[in-house]
């Protein structure tokens, strides 16, 4: 991996590891999916030396892509794995010491530089074996699981992650061992975004270009893991970050390959690699979320970044499906809790009445738009700027990268009404759309501005991966204020809307619904954790707002489940301890009644 390489596609299997059959066998789904790697847990010395058996039981029938240990905790399982697979992964929140205790919270300059003397001596042994085995090494940091040394200087943060990792690299740098992949996983994207970015500026001062492995931890189960994988992966992989991804998601392993490679595929095909006509300076940090400053209309939450929708048709059918009631007699259209916030209705060849409206907006093109109407206008730029009429309260407008010149930012800049639309006809319209941002910053153009991108898509699961890469990034740098999604093959507009607000939650913009992080589970699950997942969503999914852990084991579970509300953690065979934050509440529940504990748990406490 790395270079000139594709991106590589990975996974890793949650077979008990000591189970060679199994988990051959499952290498094997995960290998025949088209995965280029395969990860085992090794949680003791039994499944660090039954490495060595799976790898001759694969090699044996014929399968000789590289497997890796993931190792936590224990320094020698990696001395002892490294020489049987082809990569170790090591936590630099756990290699040398149990991840941050917060029974040390300061250290001298002295008692710091003696804990990296320990680490330089502990991991030369084990690059020493590596460098005798020829195999690789994985510095695989996580959000929410660093080492009190980093924790007392840096605390949680990305700045954090990204030391912790750059101290084992040093290491490797000095003793010139090069095998060497990183990556700085969170289940936040936000954070993850930002780790990221920031370790490769850090790796470039530092004169180094090791690979870089892509993943969003915890990111849950099925289109909603899919979608905000994507949105992380995405963004990064949008900067040209990136060399190997894993799709983590509560399920089957052999599942995580479809999307992972349609991503990697997606951003090695024509479109993305489209150069856009632009080379103005960059206008914002990309290495902090400060989100853009708006003035805004008052009609305008600027906290709420809003959902656009095509509207189809007015049937009652489409209109219920949205989460829209409509009173025939009073003609009036109410947005429920789950519908769009503004829908387009494009331009009627027939008149419509003057809808009355509660909770929603309603856009129409201005041709076709009557002043001082309960609709509001969508006007071109340059129809904009000649238009007889305008609306007291907001007037949208679609601007483009050619369109905008200095003049119009001019006029724009000097109308409080306006909100501007973000359009491409670019095949990179994501780059396009990234161009017009930083045009509207560097010139100070502080209008709100709603994201539209088009698809021609009719495959669902395509469609909804595209979106989430391309759009993601611009609420991740807190750039946008509503997105407008549309699919010209006729995707139905129910599932198009969902998508907007999968993609808002996934890059935490917006919440409209519970969110689950969950692991996607390995050798130290002893639960099932899947089976877990869909029952702890059935308990809870009419609570908003709230992000709920389901983890696979007490090992991990508690440090990665970062900042979730309620953790549901595995803590061994049938068996769920339940969290309230970091917090243990409840031990060794029965996992057949633990998603009902669990709802009492969090009842009891919104009561307080
Ligand atoms: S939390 Fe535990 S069970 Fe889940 S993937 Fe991490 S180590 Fe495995």
């Amino acid at each position: 991996m790395g270079g000139t390489n594709p991106v590589r596609v990975q996974s890793m299997a949650n077979t008990p590891t000591h189970d060679v059959e199994a988990s051959v066998q499952q290498a094997i789904e995960i290998f025949d999916a088209g995965a280029e790697l395969v990860r085992f847990t090794a949680i003791d010395e039994k499944d660090a030396y039954t490495l060595r058996d799976i790898k001759n039981e694969l090699v044996a029938k014929g399968y000789t892509k590289p497997i890796v240990a993931d190792v936590h905790f224990n320094a020698q399982l990696a001395d002892i794995a490294a020489q049987f697979v082809d990569k170790v992964r090591i936590n630099p929140g756990n290699y040398l010491e149990k991840r941050a205790t917060f029974t040390t919270l300061e250290f001298t300059d002295e008692e710091y530089q003696a804990e990296l003397e320990k680490l330089d001596a502990r991991l030369l042994k084990l690059l020493n074996i590596c460098k005798e085995h020829g195999t690789a090494l994985r510095i695989g940091t996580n959000h929410g699981s660093l080492s009190d040394r980093i924790m007392s200087r840096y605390g949680d943060t990305p700045a954090g992650m990204v030391e912790a990792t750059m101290e084992f690299l040093r290491v490797c740098q000095k003793y010139d061992f090069q095998n060497v992949a990183v990556s700085l996983k969170s289940s936040n994207t936000v954070v993850m975004v930002q780790a990221y970015r920031l370790l490769v500026k850090q790796m470039a001062a530092e004169k180094m270009d090791f690979p870089i492995h892509l993943g969003v931890t915890e990111a849950g189960a099925g289109t909603d893991g899919i979608i905000k994988s994507a949105v992380g992966i995405g963004t990064l992989l949008a900067d040209g970050i990136g060399d190997t991804i894993r799709v983590s998601l509560t399920g089957s392993p052999a599942s995580e390959i479809a999307p992972a490679q349609m991503l990697a595929d997606y951003f090695a095909g024509p479109n993305k690699n489209v150069k856009i006509n632009y080379d103005e300076p960059l206008a914002f940090d990309p290495f902090s979320f400060i989100r853009r400053s708006t003035e805004l209309n008052p009609s305008f939450d600027n906290t709420k970044p809003l959902v656009i929708c095509d509207l189809p048709d007015l049937s009652m059918e489409t209109l219920k499906s949205l989460d829209i009631t409509f009173d025939l007699n009073t003609m009036t259209i109410t947005g429920g809790k789950q519908s769009p916030d503004v829908l387009y209705f494009g331009a009627p060849e027939m008149d419509l009445p003057d809808f009355k409206t509660k909770n929603i907006s309603l856009l129409i093109d201005y041709k076709v738009w009557i002043k001082d109407s309960n609709f509001e206008p969508l006007y071109g730029l340059n129809t904009y700027l000649s238009a007889k009429y305008k609306s007291d309260k907001r007037n949208w407008v679609m601007v483009s990268l050619g369109t905008l010149t200095p003049e119009a930012m001019a006029v724009l800049k000097a109308d409080p009404t306006v909100v501007l639309i973000a359009c491409s006809m670019c095949v990179n319209q994501a780059a396009e759309q990234r161009a017009i941002f930083n045009r509207l910053i560097a010139n100070g153009v502080n209008l709100p501005v709603v994201v539209s991108s088009i698809y021609k898509e009719p495959d669902v699961a395509q469609f909804q991966l595209k979106a989430a890469a391309d759009n993601g990034l611009f609420f991740i740098d807190g750039m946008a204020n509503g997105l407008w999604l549309s699919n010209f093959a006729r995707i139905n507009v129910k599932t198009v809307t969902d998508t907007a607000f999968a993609i808002l939650q996934s890059a935490r913009a917006r919440y409209t619904r519970t969110e689950y992080i969950s692991c996607p589970s390995c050798g130290r699950t002893l639960y099932n954790i899947e089976k877990g997942l869909a029952e702890v969503k059935k308990a809870t999914a009419h609570l908003t707002g709230l992000k709920i852990a389901v983890m696979g084991c007490i090992v991990n579970g508690p440090g990665e489940m970062a900042d979730a509300d309620y953790g549901y953690v595995g803590a061994g065979p049938g068996k769920v301890n339940l969290y309230k934050g970091k917090t243990l509440v409840k031990r060794g529940v029965d996992e057949a009644v633990a998603p009902q504990e669990l709802l009492k748990m969090i009842e009891e406490d919104q009561k307080n």
